[in-house]
């Protein structure tokens, strides 16, 4: 048997780990564009000096003798022969294989604004060829702007503060983080940002950016008439599935990407996917766990993926903790609110029918726990005769004799 994996990041990793513990004499060849094994979840902190290359990796830093494998560094597969059962690299080479994980994860998505396609001051935030870049910007760049601030694009703000460069935040809906968080919860961001000097537009987008005659950015007009100036644009405002390789292949693709069962297999029985490639839940954990039930299934013991990832973030910028579950800006005459306040903490439950559809918690997440646990296990909270914010442990547990916990359903 010869495993051929494609993309040596959360999801290709961990195919190749799962891979070999399950087939440990068969051939795996891993291709990838990095020549790195690094997180993209912390290349703000390499951004802004905290982290070295070599604290990104999460990889064992004898991966390949470790695992025993063959991996084409900096190769990019360009095309797939399914009939042949071989992948085309860019030189031309082809690489035959019985069983292929495509785990080639996503790219950052270029929205069709005037003249920024063929700008040279440009880049997204995904890749550490990216930081490269921004490292390098922010030793002479005095406008840099941020377009989007959704998380990426508040790593990317902080990477910069880091290194005492004040960005412009350029986002479309009305507030940072809008997927995760409400206006409220926004706000001590949005402030905490202001406080370190980093400018911000809400509900705006970039209409257009003037070029001079190298194709260099000077200026940066709002879709409000707003004019910037602006001598660099990092763009964190959406990705799109390295699928191209895919196309005229005949192995199914949807709009967001690559389409897999919960064993990982796609249209072709002999080709496999996993991570951000497929377009849905773009979060670490997931490419995780799809990469090994990916692999499992290639080396022949069944595995479906059945863990549940609610839509959770954390975070913690500028020294703010927040935690987000499912939806906070929901609304309707079956939504009901609750809120707490103080000081430092701002807690915020939204519950349909006694079940909880969407929570905020900022400043002190000593609830978070309890939370999730009132969320996986469906519970009613209107069965607690007390309010909402005090509910704990005790509420919904009991212990055995033997000191375990357990639910007392109703
Ligand atoms: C800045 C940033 C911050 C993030 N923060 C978080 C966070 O806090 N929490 C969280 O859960 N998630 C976070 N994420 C998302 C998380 O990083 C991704 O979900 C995860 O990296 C997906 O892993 P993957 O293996 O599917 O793909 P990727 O990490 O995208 O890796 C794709 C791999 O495929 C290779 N490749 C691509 N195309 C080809 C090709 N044609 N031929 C060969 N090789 C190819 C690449 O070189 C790479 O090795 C963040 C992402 C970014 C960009």
């Amino acid at each position: 048997m010869k495993y051929v994996v494609l993309g040596s990041s959360a999801a290709g990793v961990n195919g190749v780990r799962e891979l070999r513990r399950l087939d440990a004499d068969s051939e795996i060849v891993l291709i990838s564009k990095d020549k790195e094994i690094y997180s993209r979840c912390i290349l703000h902190q390499y951004l802004g000096g905290k982290r070295t290359m070599e604290r990104l990796c999460f990889a064992e830093k004898d991966f390949e003798t470790l695992y025993g494998i063959t991996w084409f560094k900096e190769r990019s597969c360009t095309h797939l022969k399914p009939e042949e059962k071989e992948v085309v690299l860019e030189n031309g080479e082809t690489v035959s294989y019985d069983k292929l994980l495509i785990a080639t994860g996503s790219h950052t998505f270029v929205p069709p604004v005037k003249n920024l396609k063929e700008a040279k001051n440009v880049v997204g935030f995904r890749n550490i060829e990216d930081m490269e870049v921004l490292k390098d910007a922010a030793k002479h760049a005095k406008h840099i702007i941020v377009m989007g601030a959704g998380l990426v694009g508040l790593d990317c703000a902080s990477g910069f503060l880091e290194l005492g460069v004040k960005v412009t935040l350029v986002e479309m809906a009305g507030w940072l983080l809008s997927k995760q968080l409400d206006k409220r919860a926004a706000e001590a961001y949005q402030d905490a940002f202001a406080g370190r000097g980093v400018k911000q537009y809400y509900g705006v987008g970039i209409a257009e950016v003037t070029l001079d005659e190298e194709n260099r950015i000077t200026e940066a007009v709002l879709t409000d008439g707003t004019r910037l100036p602006c001598d660099f644009v990092v763009v964190t405002a959406g990705v799109r599935s390295n699928v191209e390789f895919l196309e005229g292949t005949g192995i199914e693709l949807s709009r967001f990407g690559l389409v897999y069962d919960e064993t990982g297999k796609t249209s072709d029985d002999n080709i496999y996917g996993a991570g951000d490639v497929s377009g849905s839940s773009p979060i670490w954990p997931v490419a995780v766990k799809e990469g090994i039930v990916a692999a499992s299934n290639m080396a022949g013991v069944p595995r479906k993926m059945t863990d549940f990832f609610a839509s959770k973030s954390t975070m913690n910028f500028l020294g703010i903790p927040s935690m987000s579950l499912g939806d906070v800006n929901l609304e309707g005459e079956d939504i009901e609110v609750e809120v707490k306040k103080t000081k430092d903490s701002y807690k915020k439950i939204l519950h349909k029918n006694g079940k909880i559809v969407g929570a905020v918690l900022q400043g002190d997440l000593a609830y978070g726990g309890i939370l999730q646990q009132l969320i996986a296990r469906k519970i009613d909270v209107r069965r607690v005769k007390k309010p909402i914010f005090d509910i704990d442990y005790s509420d919904f547990f009991h212990m055995k004799e033997n000191f375990e916990y357990y639910f007392e359903e109703e």
